[in-house]
């Protein structure tokens, strides 16, 4: 796939100067719940006033105003989504939408994640931090989780779109090219590499990368090129909110949170990023409240 038809992670100039306020929603993110069954130690959870597990009337709610407005992608997310109790309920209302993608740790078993692919989920984002089975446990604070992670993801690869997110620290980083190795191996499509901090720092080790697997993985490419280059993996930089124009079309859902976009501009602090008018807003689900109050 083309790194222009990917959409949901990549911000390029030509998709934000084609925005305006009559764009139709295009990629969303709904944070479900913030349950999960591992302890990865860079998890930096959820801000205190976002945690908990939102209740499926808010949930359907939103995903129908936003169903409402064209939403192309959708994205469900946590903690671990497969955790939360209406998942299924809410994959199928999500029928209109093109993509409609999972980002998990991968522990469910093989047959759920066929279950949600049955009901409609086309994209599955699955965490991969490591290639051995010792850092494995180490990196998820769950043990023996490593070769049901890897069935799965071999399994997935070969039916559907399937992206790794290799979170890299101190722990892993002097691996980075043997877990990109092991990643490619599985025949998945792509691997976004993501520092820890989410600050967007320069990747170690990056060079170390076989060319030919680059050329494999846009995704990948794409943010070996920004650290190469000095930039953050998005390349965006902790000013661009100031002008992003992502809030227009994307949006994530947090709790009772309405935030304009999910690439943060630092720890875990809330985006003020639409024209500089807010900094977040209470998300009310009547009417047209596509824009924070
Ligand atoms: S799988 Fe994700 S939500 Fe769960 S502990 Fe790890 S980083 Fe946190």
């Amino acid at each position: 796939m083309k790194l222009e038809d990917i959409g949901f992670y990549t911000l390029s100039d030509q998709r934000a100067e084609s925005l305006s306020v009559i764009s139709p929603m295009s990629r969303c993110e709904m944070i479900l719940t913030d349950r999960c069954n591992f302890k990865c130690p860079y998890c930096r959870g959820m801000r205190p006033d976002c945690r908990g597990t939102m209740p499926f009337n808010t949930a359907s709610a939103v995903l129908q105003q936003w169903l409402d407005q064209g939403l192309e992608h959708i994205r469900f997310s946590g903690g671990e989504p497969t955790l939360y109790p209406w998942l299924d309920d809410l994959v199928k209302m999500a029928e209109p939408c093109k993509r409609i993608a999972i980002s998990t740790n991968g522990s469910a078993s093989l047959e759920r994640y066929l279950e949600l692919m049955e009901l409609g989920v086309d994209d599955f984002s699955i965490s991969f931090d490591t290639c051995c089975s010792v850092k494995c446990g180490t990196m998820t604070g769950a043990r023996n989780q490593f070769e049901n992670l890897v069935y799965n993801i071999r399994e997935l690869a070969k039916v559907t779109y399937v992206t790794l997110g290799v979170v890299l620290t101190d722990e892993n980083v002097n691996q980075l090219a043997n877990t990109v190795e092991y990643a490619d191996d599985m025949g998945v499509a792509d691997i976004r590499i993501i520092p820890a901090a989410q600050e967007g720092s320069v990747v170690r080790g990056v060079s170390s990368i076989n060319p030919d697997i680059l050329e494999r993985h846009p995704i990948l490419k794409y943010r070996v090129n920004n650290t190469l280059q000095g930039v953050p993996v998005r390349s965006i930089q902790w000013y661009d909110s100031h002008r992003c124009y992502m809030p227009v079309d994307d949006s994530v859902v947090a709790g009772d949170y309405h935030f304009p976009c999910d690439i943060p501009e630092g720890a875990g602090r809330p985006h003020w990023g639409y024209r500089g008018q807010h900094a977040r807003g209470t998300y009310q689900v009547v009417g047209d409240s596509r824009y924070v109050s």
